[in-house]
């Protein structure tokens, strides 16, 4: 349903960005000395023509020459505002026809599928979503598009909130400049800890920056060289890429670009370093990597044309009671691996998901079942584990968390 939408679109984006383009060249060669070099702006070419001109003939009598080029460019500015007119018009229209794609194919009745009762208060619904963007926009990058909300909403942030995003950020804008050096120092000081998560971003980031020196060519063999020990608290886990930058040392003179090893030099290793540098700093900040509200947002498409026919179904057959939980959908919606944050346990007495009401137990024999089935199987104070059967108090199982 969305491919109409989708056309429409994408055809609106066509003539924005082709909008100004289309204006034949001459229209601003045409005026020979007077044209201003700069084509990429004709409106504020015009502009300039016509002052140019203005200043030109002020206290003069008009010549031939200037009269014909007055009328010219007179001529010019008139065709060109007609057509700015008529391609505005354009995309007017198409941006219309978006909007009545949409109405067209998307059902405006979503309100069904939303529940107030899952928020305590309206105030807190706000609050909630209002967090939910900040944090968005702090994750984009996107910082003083959040301060303005921040500041319009009187949102209290405070800076123990805000500033993990903004290092991240700091570091990343570096990467994307290609300078490795707040990476590094970030990485350095969080050594011991990235270690723990077997992360290999600071193995990365000198493997990339000892690139760079190569890139450099034999002048910058000494220099490799001695960076090269930035790699000996690594060369147990990442022998065999270091053995490869060793060998490419071999094929300076020539050229790395002319060598079996010109993959090194390859410009994907940057986008990669920014990858792996997102996904660790997150995990190791405690901060997801792709913000909560973008992950909702496309739970909520996936999941939006299901609830729609199941409340179609339910009012059908007139069994709305059915979908009264606040915290549980009616039914299980496969949103994809993606989505899979937490393990589930399945209790295999009941053949239930557990929740936080009916946990999982682990018995001192090490069996795992549901607290509900547990309660079920006490037997005059005692419990036999239904697998080996170990005879127990039931007191003695352990909740686990997953
Ligand atoms: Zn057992």
């Amino acid at each position: 349903m969305g491919s109409t939408v989708n056309r429409a679109w994408r055809s609106c984006c066509t003539m924005w960005a082709s909008y100004g383009l289309s204006w034949p060249a001459q229209d601003i060669d045409i005026l020979g000395t007077l044209s201003h070099p700069s084509r990429s702006r004709p409106s504020r070419h015009l502009l300039f023509v016509f002052v140019r001109t203005h200043s030109a003939i002020q206290g003069t009598p008009l010549s031939a020459t200037l009269s014909l080029v007055m009328s010219q460019c007179c001529r010019k500015i008139k065709d060109t505002v007609q057509k700015l007119a008529s391609d505005h018009k354009d995309i007017h229209s198409s941006v219309s026809r978006v909007g009545k794609a949409i109405d067209r194919n998307f059902d405006s009745e979503i309100c069904g599928v939303v529940s107030d009762a899952v928020w305590d208060s309206r105030e807190k619904q706000q609050q909630t979503l209002q967090m939910a963007i900040l944090e968005h926009l702090y994750q984009q990058g996107m910082l003083s598009v959040a301060e303005e909300l921040c500041q319009e909403s009187t949102l209290n942030v405070d800076l123990d909130f805000k500033q993990p995003f903004l290092e991240l950020n700091r570091i990343l804008e570096a990467l994307h400049e290609q300078d490795l050096g707040p990476a590094l120092e970030w990485a350095v000081s969080h050594r011991q800890r990235l270690l723990e998560l077997n992360s290999s971003l600071e193995f990365k980031l000198h493997r990339l920056q000892f690139i760079r020196l190569l890139a450099g060519g034999p002048e910058k063999q000494l220099e490799a060289l001695s960076y090269a020990r930035h790699f000996q608290p690594f060369a147990h886990v990442h022998q065999r890429e270091i053995q490869v930058m060793m060998g490419s040392l071999v094929y300076l003179q020539l050229g790395l670009e002319k060598s079996p090893y010109c993959h090194l030099l390859d410009n994907s290793h940057w986008a990669e370093i920014c990858e792996t540098f997102t996904r660790d700093a997150c995990s190791l900040l405690g901060l997801s990597v792709e913000s909560p509200l973008s992950v909702s947002f496309a739970s909520g498409c996936v999941a939006l044309p299901v609830l729609m026919n199941i409340k179609a179904v339910m009012e059908q057959r007139q069994c709305s009671g059915v979908w009264s939980h606040k915290d549980e959908l009616p039914i299980e919606i496969e949103l994809g691996m993606k989505c899979w944050y937490h393990s589930v346990f399945a209790c295999p007495i009941l053949r239930q998901q557990t929740s936080d009401s009916n946990p999982p137990i682990k018995l001192i024999c090490g069996h795992v079942i549901s607290r509900d089935a547990l309660n079920k199987l006490i037997n005059g104070g005692k419990l036999k584990c239904p697998y080996c059967p170990m005879e127990q108090n039931p007191a003695d199982g352990k909740r686990i968390i997953f």
